[in-house]
């Protein structure tokens, strides 16, 4: 399939929901070694309300899937990674403006923009185990891709070696800078996220193109 159609794209965030919220305890754990325990429960209870506001909308847009989580992860789960994954989807917006679906070109934009949105914002780079160790390498895996499954199936491995490498690192953001040394031996919980959100849209989108490409 070589594009992405609105109800395809609730169907990522819906995606992404059930992967968060299957994985909560996990990355609440990860963020008890490295911070304060809530990073599973912040995540998971706003793309639960990112969902149920998205499927109350008539006839929802792209733009409006984009817009909603945008506000939603902005205003309603707090903490430093709300602003973070916010800004991820608030950045996109301006590819979802009146598109009925998206190319592989499009959702090669979004994810740039995303990525580098979210740099900026946490000024953070890869080496500074926080979330982007895992985005940077799998939107590049993505971009250089040559369609949608590979670019999910190649994106998703990317992000989940990132997010492995996160152990061996000492934190330069965040609740782990504070620990110094003692960061080395967990893995990041915002990193983990990454892997597990973008593990939930390939897996999706496999099923939507059922062997087609
Ligand atoms: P808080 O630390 O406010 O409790 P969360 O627990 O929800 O927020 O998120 C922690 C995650 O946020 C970390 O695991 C890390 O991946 C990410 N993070 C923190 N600061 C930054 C930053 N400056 N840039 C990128 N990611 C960051
Ligand atoms: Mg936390």
């Amino acid at each position: 399939m070589s594009e992405i159609t609105t109800e395809q794209a609730i169907g990522f965030i819906c995606a992404i929901s059930h992967q968060l919220t299957a994985h909560r305890d996990e990355l609440n754990q990860l963020d008890s070694a490295l911070g304060d325990s809530d990073h599973g429960t912040s995540i998971s209870t706003a793309f639960e309300v990112a969902v149920k506001t998205i499927t109350s909308i008539d006839h929802p847009t792209l733009d409006d899937v984009w817009k909603t989580t945008a506000t939603v992860l902005l205003n309603r789960m707090g903490g430093a990674s709300g602003a973070l994954f916010g800004t991820f989807f608030l950045k996109g917006v301006r590819f979802t403006k009146d598109k009925k679906s998206l190319f592989k070109a499009d959702m090669d934009e979004i994810l740039q923009a995303g990525l580098e949105g979210v740099k900026q914002r946490g000024k953070s780079d890869v080496g500074d185990k926080t979330m982007i160790d895992a985005l940077q390498p799998a939107v590049k895996a993505f971009i250089t891709s040559d369609n949608l499954s590979d670019g999910w199936q190649q994106a998703a491995l990317a992000a989940r070696y990132g997010a492995e490498s996160t152990t061996g690192l000492v934190a330069k953001h965040g609740r782990a800078k504070f620990i110094g040394e003692r960061a080395i031996g967990h893995q990041d919980a915002g990193a983990t996220t990454i892997a597990l959100i973008i593990e939930g849209i390939r897996d999706y989108w496999e099923e939507q193109t059922n062997g087609k490409t």
